[in-house]
């Protein structure tokens, strides 16, 4: 253990130094989504921090649901949610809270403060409370409604909770400083009348409280140590504080903000995500080419490639931007020793073995992985038809081909050496045939070694082939332009999703939802959980391998 690298990353110095000064001597976080849309690759980086977190310091982590909102709160996305985060390896226990159940305490709070004298109601549109809010570098105007008394206060609160009031026509504030440089501090509002039902608390309230006011309650109510949030937050960090103070919580917790995780070139953001659904762009919040959890599940990320990735990723303070391929990295390096490579054709070509005895079967050896003994061998039927694709054939191949053209001799994986005699075209002049020559001496495994040959090949045998449908995809975004447009819209890549009819070797034919596997040479394959069935198998590519040779267009 000595010579171990410990890397910390800078919330966790902080967390170091407050365990050491006293001023928590527990650790306990919690990650709150608001269920207004599935989460995403962003999203599990705060929760698999959040969670790692409390781990480490063996502490605890709280599952909460932001729902202060009930405009665009569905109870579709919190299952949704669930399912993620469950997915993803943090485990909340039976700590699992919606912030709607603390109403009661919030609208508590709110009446302390009016006690208090620290807020007031107040009848100006939200026009105008923009307007008397002032500039940055401009102070704001006292509200003409700021000095009301503690009692009037309480009434008209009171009155708005009862629904006396239409949406917008009084609100809430707190009552700091209009003149503060922050503008958060100018007098924000803490509560508004929305006559709205609410996916938790249906038609119980009508008014509801703000963000800034409610998450600094809800992490006090749960006795959370360090809120951890997002960059955009810091500025709303005062705030967070004067509400815990005024509230005079006995063990007040602290807000750390870090730096959004962005991918370049992706869509991450909710809202965008939300557009392409609805739009009929993809196919629903669970597509493979999106990055939500559900559609990296669905492609067939694990959660230990997500989790490697966000390490990876770190935890910074400065705001940065990821390549995707950092994602794909991951993916390749956690499923490389843990699937079978078997072998698929995804365009295939008829091979045919001229001198191979007609009806003959043999049944070949075959390693599932060859790095990882213990994933264990299969048979592959070996016959005078195969599959092979489409690229491993030229008729005229350029410089540094080694795969088959005519005169040339490649090896089959697994199998024998085969010499390319000829080939048949149709009438369109595409190749539709190759016919080759076999040597019974060379087969794999019999300690062969009277010549070699420089290109090996994958193949499936004809008879025997499993169908499916294979759909490649790209970014779905155009990376030579960026995400978006001036406009506003984003920048679509037509090709982004390509179906081909592959031909699969027999032994996957029983592939069933999210079962992955290695097809040699052309990447990792994940069973579609949305669309397979067992008589038509439908596969995603999860990520090519590594570059490799590309026909000249
Ligand atoms: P989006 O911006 O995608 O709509 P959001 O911030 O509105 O997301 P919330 O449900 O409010 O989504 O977020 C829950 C938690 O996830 C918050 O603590 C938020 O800071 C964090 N989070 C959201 N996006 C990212 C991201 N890209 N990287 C890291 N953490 C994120
Ligand atoms: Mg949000």
């Amino acid at each position: 253990m000595e010579n171990e690298v410990v890397s910390r990353n800078f919330i966790e110095n902080e967390i170091d130094k407050d365990l050491a000064e006293g001023v928590y001597d527990t650790v306990h976080t919690r990650f709150p989504p608001e269920p207004n849309g599935y989460l995403h690759i962003g999203h599990a980086k705060s929760i698999l921090l959040n969670y790692g977190l409390a781990r480490k310091y063996h502490g605890k982590f709280n599952m909460r649901f932001d729902d202060t909102n009930p405009t665009k709160e569905k109870t579709e996305y919190v299952d949704a949610i669930k399912r993620d985060i469950r997915w993803l390896g943090a485990d909340w226990e039976d700590r699992l809270f919606f912030a709607s159940d603390y109403f009661d305490q919030m609208y508590e709070a709110a009446v302390k403060l009016i006690r208090k004298g620290k807020a007031y109601v107040c009848d100006l549109t939200a026009d105008e409370i923009r307007e008397y809010r002032g500039t940055l570098k401009e102070p704001g105007r006292n509200s003409p409604y700021r000095e009301r008394s503690v009692e009037e206060n309480l009434a008209l609160f009171e009155d708005m909770k009862n629904g006396r009031y239409g949406d917008g026509e009084k609100v809430l504030r707190a009552k700091i400083d209009m003149a503060s440089p922050n503008m958060n501090m100018r007098d924000p509002v803490i509560y508004r009348v929305a006559h709205m039902p609410h996916h938790n608390t249906g038609d119980r309230w009508c008014i509801y409280p703000m963000y800034d006011f409610a998450h600094p309650i809800e992490d006090a109510i749960e006795g959370i140590t360090h809120s951890i949030c997002t960059l955009e937050f810091e500025d709303h960090r005062p705030l967070y504080d004067w509400v815990v103070r005024e509230l005079e919580y006995p063990h007040p917790p602290r807000q750390i903000e870090f730096a959004k995780l962005y991918l370049t070139n992706v869509v991450t953001g909710k809202r965008y995500i939300k557009k392409l659904v609805e739009d009929g762009v993809v196919d629903g919040w669970d597509d493979p080419r999106l990055v939500s959890i559900a559609a990296l599940r669905r492609r067939g990320f694990t959660p230990e490639s997500i989790q490697m990735f966000v390490d990876l990723c770190g935890v910074a303070k400065g705001q940065s931007s990821v390549d995707y391929a950092m994602l794909e990295y991951c993916i390749r390096e956690d499923l490389k020793m843990k699937r079978s490579r078997m072998m698929a054709v995804l365009h295939p070509l008829k091979l045919i073995i001229d001198n191979y005895p007609e009806g003959q079967v043999e049944y070949l050896d075959a390693a599932n992985n060859l790095e990882n003994e213990a994933l264990g061998s299969r048979k592959i039927p070996f016959c005078k038809e195969l599959y092979i694709e489409r690229e491993d054939f030229m008729e005229e191949p350029p410089k540094k081909y080694f795969r088959l053209f005519p005169g040339n001799e490649v090896r089959l994986m697994h199998a024998y050496f085969v010499k390319c005699e000829s080939f048949v075209k149709d009438e369109n002049g595409q190749v539709v045939e190759v016919h080759c020559t076999y040597d019974p001496q060379t087969k794999a495994g019999s300690g062969f070694s009277g010549r070699k040959v420089k290109g090996t090949i994958h193949w499936v045998p004809a008879p025997y082939a499993v169908d499916a449908q294979v759909r490649l995809y790209e970014n779905l975004i155009d990376e030579e332009k960026g995400v978006y447009n001036e406009d506003g819209s984003m920048n679509l890549n037509p090709d982004s999703l390509v179906t081909v009819n592959a031909k699969l070797e027999p032994a996957l034919k029983d592939g069933k939802a999210y079962d992955s596997y290695q097809f040699v040479r052309n990447g990792f394959f994940c069973v579609d959980a949305k669309d397979s069935r067992e008589d038509a198998l439908v596969f995603n590519r999860i990520v090519s391998l590594k570059s490799s040779f590309r026909l000249p267009k």
